[in-house]
């Protein structure tokens, strides 16, 4: 059983109807095919159900699990439990922090009441459908105090956990006013999985500083957490995508005729794409600075180079969104009322999400991606734009603070969203790449992440999770921190 903040599903209510739609999302793109592929339940959250009934929920649900080939169950919430839970404690206290952003958080105790309580619901739908022995997996920061729950129910399942964001380092999570609880909580699983060395060397920072009696023990490549005779293993699993399968679709005629479309709109130009949910987290606002130094300093560039950007809207009713759609708005207003001249508009902007089929044609007709989170767990569209480069062209402008920057830091280029300068040096080194170069770190990319894809990824956290040991051999390359900063340290 899989268990997430969210269904794959969204249902909307429309009068007497009800409308499905796919949801969107990293974990979801993730997570989709796995339990496609094997089977399974996938318990969430379904959307805004008022005014539906209980048994309508579960008829539409059962019409797309009957379609998937998995189960879908619904968890629902009511509209004031959801803002502390969701819009609360979730996205305005555990995303700011674990992303290092601890100015934009908000502590308040409503908040973690309401996020444990609707984990103690999803813990109460979970152990309904399951049975003793059975394997539970749970995905991310909305749900880290499922197996804490679960224990209090007295229900014995096996529970893994993956955090799919950063963990952040002592000094920032020692702000939390719940830090004791929520790693107790988190340590309530058997095995937790993190995305980064990175991740866990922090996570066990925190164990240290806050219960030092607590005994870390490693073997192999896992970690283990004993206290009060429970014992937690923890790994790393850094998460891959469907690469065979974004391949496969970027070799489809309509595909194909979209990138054909988009390489004429942008003839003569070279084409800079970022992809990005509206996140104050995904750097957009410094990368557009970046992009207006890089025409500044370069001035070669001008009429040559284009930026398109996507920003796919999120989390609307979060705080901090709707202001941050307005400044990206803003800036790219003032870069083009600078560097606009004759027919060529340098920051192409689009606000919405696009089909999968459009955004591999994106992919491949940007001659660079340029994505610069300040943070990021992993990043899945810079695996996503190199599994679709199946001629081996175009650059990869990677940050260094994602969490894909420890497998792909050979092949990419690497910047610090925070040095304008340099990224407009990496700007200009996309732009003037030589098509060898572009090649030989291309083929570097495409092989990472085809070697290292979505079912490396589950059969290496589901084996680790069912004590089986390790199955695969793990190439210690993927799993390095910092590579650019230390080079040889994980050796
Ligand atoms: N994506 C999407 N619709 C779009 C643009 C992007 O569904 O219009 C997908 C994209 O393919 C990727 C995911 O959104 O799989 C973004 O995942 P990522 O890990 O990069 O960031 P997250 O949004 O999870 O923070």
């Amino acid at each position: 059983m899989v268990a997430a903040n969210r269904l794959p599903v969204v249902l909307h209510r429309e009068a007497a109807e009800v409308r499905i739609t796919p949801s969107s999302g990293g974990l979801v793109t993730a997570m989709h095919p796995v339990l496609g592929e094997r089977g399974g339940t996938w318990i969430g959250w379904p959307g805004d159900t008022s005014g539906l009934s209980a048994a309508r929920v579960e008829e539409a649900l059962h019409a797309v699990s009957e379609e998937q080939g998995f189960d879908l169950v619904p968890v629902t919430l009511s509209e004031e439990l959801r803002q502390c839970y969701y819009d609360g404690f979730a996205n305005a206290t555990i995303w700011p922090l674990f992303h290092d952003l601890q100015g934009r958080c908000r502590f308040d105790e409503s908040y973690y009441k309401g996020y444990v309580e609707a984990n103690r619901r999803f813990a109460r739908e979970i152990a309904r459908r399951t049975e003793k022995g059975d394997l539970l997996w749970v995905h991310d920061y909305h749900l880290m105090s499922v197996a804490h729950q679960l224990r209090q129910q007295r229900v014995a399942l096996r529970t893994a956990f993956f955090l799919h964001i950063p963990f952040p380092a002592s000094d920032i999570f020692l702000k939390l006013p719940w830090r004791r609880q929520l790693l107790r909580h988190l340590l309530d699983f058997d095995f937790l999985g993190f995305q980064t060395q990175r991740d866990r060397r922090n996570f066990l920072g925190c164990l240290v500083d806050l219960f030092p009696r607590f005994t870390i023990s490693k073997t192999g490549v896992m970690h283990s957490v004993t206290r009060e005779k429970r014992n937690t293993r923890i790994g790393v699993f850094p998460i891959g995508i469907d690469a065979a399968g974004f391949e496969k679709l970027s070799g489809e005629a309509a595909v194909r005729e979209m990138e054909r479309e988009i390489r004429e709109s942008y003839a003569g130009r070279r084409l800079f794409l970022g992809v990005d949910r509206l996140d104050y987290t995904k750097g957009i606002p410094q990368r557009l600075h970046a992009f207006e130094r890089a025409l500044e300093r370069f001035p070669h560039l001008r009429e040559k180079v284009t930026l398109l950007q996507l920003v796919v809207p999120s989390r609307e009713d979060v705080e901090g969104y709707a202001p941050l759609r307005e400044e990206i708005e803003r800036i790219v207003g003032h870069v083009n009322g600078r560097f606009t001249s004759g027919n060529w508009v340098p920051v192409v902007l689009m606000v919405r999400s696009v089909s999968r089929e459009r955004l591999i044609a994106l992919y491949r007709a940007a001659c660079a991606a340029l994505i610069t989170p300040l943070k990021d767990g992993m990043n899945l569209v810079c695996k996503e734009y190199c599994a679709v480069k199946t001629e081996n062209d175009g650059v990869l402008i990677l940050s260094e603070f994602a969490g894909a920057a420890a497998q792909l830091y050979k092949g990419a280029l690497l910047v610090n969203p925070h040095d304008m300068e340099g990224m407009a040096r990496s700007i200009e080194a996309a732009a003037t790449m030589s098509p060898a170069e572009q090649e030989r770190r291309m083929k570097r990319l495409r092989r990472n992440v085809a070697r290292h894809d979505i079912h490396w990824w589950v059969s290496g956290f589901l084996s680790a999770a069912s004590e089986r040991g390790m199955r695969r051999k793990i190439d210690p390359a993927a799993f390095v921190a910092y590579p650019q900063l230390c080079e040889e340290e994980w050796l």
